[in-house]
């Protein structure tokens, strides 16, 4: 079966007459449960909820898959309140003190942060490097977990998920992705060997710009248990409402990634003919640097693109003329957004760089707009050379 309909099949009730299609949120904190507690299939909401289970047993479909091996497995999914719980879950349930954990210095900021503030102070090392290719294999030596996000945003960079979890495994440590600019249904990282599939939800996978959460995906159902044990215990939950939003914007997953990918990959060609965008860094370009690996282990390119312009106030001036390119952060929505990335501080890019996020619109009408602004911009500075 093809993954848009194994998607949208996943998402509907089970067949008894008389129910509706998709069964609504379940509101609970407590549930029935008189005598033996194990006799119930739910006790207490901070454990499990039914709308989670329907979310996250139609997240799991969607993360299971075939090894290299031709080995089938089936994955399971754990959903939290936020992408970065999701994160936190992993690392709070593997590292113990005295752990060395790999990452890379231009992964998400947020989780950069939370192991250079808290988990080197309890006494985790980390070894971060600014890339994640054969020659960081060395850096594997003796480590607990290897920390993957590919493509990692703001500048694209690609990893070869494959090869390292393979160089990972042999030194010993375990293997996880944050996979959130592609979705699984973009890129498997469990299918290409990684331990944990981690991704916050509230980007592409529900796309529509109003939801928090996040997810973890394992093969292995001793992880599973560890990290729900994290989750039970420290309460980074997602509420029922939110899981069944959830629910009904994945059915709707295969329609937009396949239309925000081709927009932006149709938009990066656009601006790499343009003499005044000075870099353009998508996957899906063959000039990129991870193009080939992007091609193997990636099934849509992703909807998230970057590109510099000259200068701060170039950039500044082309959000401002962009009329169908809202100015906002995080990506992954229906519509266009972008920004410039260097207002946070943070990540080594240029002044004038902006990360775009491709959403739904007609491409002719975005074209045309991102074309009147560059010219909007570009106008007057070559008016003013000449000058
Ligand atoms: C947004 C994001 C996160 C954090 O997710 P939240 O849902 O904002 O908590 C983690 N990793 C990546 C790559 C992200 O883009």
């Amino acid at each position: 079966m093809h993954d848009a309909t194994r998607i949208i099949r996943s998402t509907l009730s089970p067949v008894v007459p008389g129910t509706p299609l998709h069964s609504g949120p379940v509101f609970a904190a407590p549930y029935h449960t008189p005598g033996d507690p194990a006799d119930a299939l739910y006790s207490y909401a901070r454990s499990h909820n039914p709308t989670w289970t329907d979310l996250e047993r139609a997240i799991a479909r969607m993360e299971s898959g075939q090894l290299a091996s031709g080995a089938k497995y089936r994955a399971s999914a754990l959903v939290f309140g936020s992408g970065i719980a999701a994160c936190a879950a992993v690392f709070s349930a593997v590292l113990r003190p005295g752990d060395i954990v790999v990452a890379q210095s231009n992964a998400y900021y947020n989780v950069r942060l939370l192991l250079q503030q808290y988990f080197t102070q309890m006494g985790i090392t980390l070894r971060l490097t600014p890339t994640l290719g054969e020659a960081e294999f060395g850096l594997l030596e003796g480590a607990r977990l290897l920390w993957i996000e590919t493509p990692s945003n703001p500048t694209m960079t690609v990893c070869d998920i494959a090869a390292l979890s393979e160089a990972a495994h042999k030194a010993g440590a375990l293997v996880a992705v944050d996979n959130t600019t592609c979705t699984p249904l973009g890129q498997r990282p469990l299918a290409l060997g990684a331990d944990f599939s981690v991704a916050s939800d509230t980007k592409s996978m529900t796309g529509h710009s109003d939801l928090l959460l996040g997810h973890v995906a394992v093969r292995d159902l001793e992880l599973k248990a560890q990290i729900e044990q994290w989750r039970t215990m420290t309460g980074g939950i997602l509420g029922p409402m939110e899981a069944w939003l959830a629910l009904r914007s994945i059915a709707t997953l295969p329609l937009r990634l396949e239309r925000s990918c081709h927009n932006a990959q149709r938009i990066a060609e656009f601006l790499s003919t343009r003499a005044d965008v000075e870099a353009v860094l998508y996957p899906g370009l063959p000039t990129h640097p991870g193009y080939e690996i992007a091609r193997r282990q990636m099934r849509f390119f992703g909807p998230v693109l970057g590109f510099i312009l000259h200068s701060k106030a170039a950039a500044e001036s082309f959000l401002k003329q962009a009329v169908l390119v809202t100015e906002a952060t995080s990506f992954g929505g229906i519509a266009t957004t972008a920004e410039r990335r260097a207002r946070w501080g943070g990540d080594t890019i240029a002044e004038g760089f902006i990360r775009m996020s491709a959403g739904c619109e007609d491409i002719d009408d975005l074209i045309a707009d991102i074309s009147q602004a560059l010219d909007a911009v570009t106008g007057p500075l070559i008016k003013m050379e000449q000058e």
